[in-house]
């Protein structure tokens, strides 16, 4: 029997890690570069520049609060963001099923543009195809993205440096150290549920947007203040993946406060419904802090000033001692946050 691939393969937890390290990892790897493939961090920087692709499959292509267009652009743009880079330019690869309606492609390009203007990149390369019909559903996008180094990414890490050794010069998941604060910029859940509820399978009609928004001016706005060791956007596989992925990466443990996590009451009770937890969900406009203790609460009021992050909230911290993420649950006791296995709501991105 071949093995082949399934959807827990593209579904950002254990399955789609093995699959990378397994197949792609074994055959590219190049060290030397200075945030190399190796790293698996949010985006790569090679010679000074940070350089990130993105590929999007989200169906149905419109859904509440954003559509495939304004994904491709903003998970471009917060990739590059997270590890300290100012997002530049962007390229747009469109390969769309015949058939298409040409004024939702239209709609699709409005929506990249404004994206574009709201995070202040240019779209200055890109491709067209067309495949025969059900050869995809409507449209796929990817974007490729470089930036530069953040002009504050500097300042950040001086201040790092007042309180302990960093040697990093990037924000990398392995930058982590027990006693760091985890900061989280807001509500999480909202952009899966908001994609589930305009595929109507369920029976699931909320409220609930999606939080799709480019983070990149107020990464630019807590870099300012300083204090950063990492950054990370809680997508595919949801905020209890990123912190088991700095779990790995940094060597150290992370216990959490149930009771802290920005949490909207229709998301709770959709992910009841469904069986689901919401730190599984896939986020599109949400970060991970993690920050010296010293300067914790200075970035959380710098985070709270900003319209993307007012709803942030100090969640937790780095430890020693063990290698899991644990959480402080609201009835008091502990328990042990599982990693992700596969993605409890497919094709959101
Ligand atoms: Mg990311």
């Amino acid at each position: 029997m071949y093995k082949k691939i399934t959807m827990l393969h593209g579904a950002g937890g254990s399955e789609s890690l093995e699959l990378i390290k397994g197949a792609i990892l074994k055959r590219f790897s190049y060290s030397k570069f200075d945030v190399p493939l190796d790293a698996l961090d949010d985006a790569a920087v090679v010679n000074g520049i940070v350089f990130k692709t993105d590929s999007h499959a989200v169906y149905p292509i419109f859904f509440p609060g954003g559509d495939i267009g304004r994904l491709a652009v903003c998970g471009t743009v917060n990739d590059i963001s997270m590890v300290g880079g100012k997002p530049i330019a962007l390229s747009l690869a469109i390969v769309m099923e015949e058939g298409l309606e040409f004024n939702i492609l239209e709609k699709v390009l409005d929506s990249i543009k404004l994206a574009c203007e709201e995070a202040d990149v240019k779209i200055v390369t890109g491709d067209t195809k067309v495949v025969e019909r059900g050869g995809v559903k409507e449209m796929i996008l990817n974007t490729a993205g470089i930036g530069i180094r953040s002009p504050y990414l500097d300042h950040n890490l001086a201040v790092v440096k007042n309180f302990r050794n960093i040697n990093a010069s990037w924000l990398l998941d392995s930058n982590v150290r027990p006693g760091d604060k985890i900061i989280l910029s807001g509500y999480i859940g909202d952009h899966g549920i908001a994609v589930m509820s305009a595929r109507k399978q369920y029976g699931i009609s909320l409220d609930i947007v999606s939080d799709i928004q480019p983070l990149n001016h107020m990464v630019e706005d807590v870099l300012k203040v300083g204090g950063v060791v990492a950054m990370k956007d809680p997508t595919r596989g949801g905020l209890s993946n990123l912190l088991y992925e700095w779990c790995e990466k940094s060597g150290v443990g992370i216990e959490i406060e149930e009771s802290k996590i920005p949490l909207r009451e229709g998301v709770k009770s959709a992910c009841e419904i469904l069986g689901i937890s919401p730190l599984e969900i896939g986020n599109e406009g949400k970060a991970v802090l993690a920050v010296v203790p010293e300067m914790a609460e200075k970035v959380l009021s710098a985070l709270r000033s900003t319209k993307e992050g007012r709803d942030a909230q100090i969640i937790g911290e780095a430890v020693s001692g063990h290698d899991k993420v644990v959480m402080k649950t609201v009835v008091g006791g502990k328990r042990i946050v599982p990693r992700p296995r596969g993605d409890p709501i497919p094709r959101i991105c």
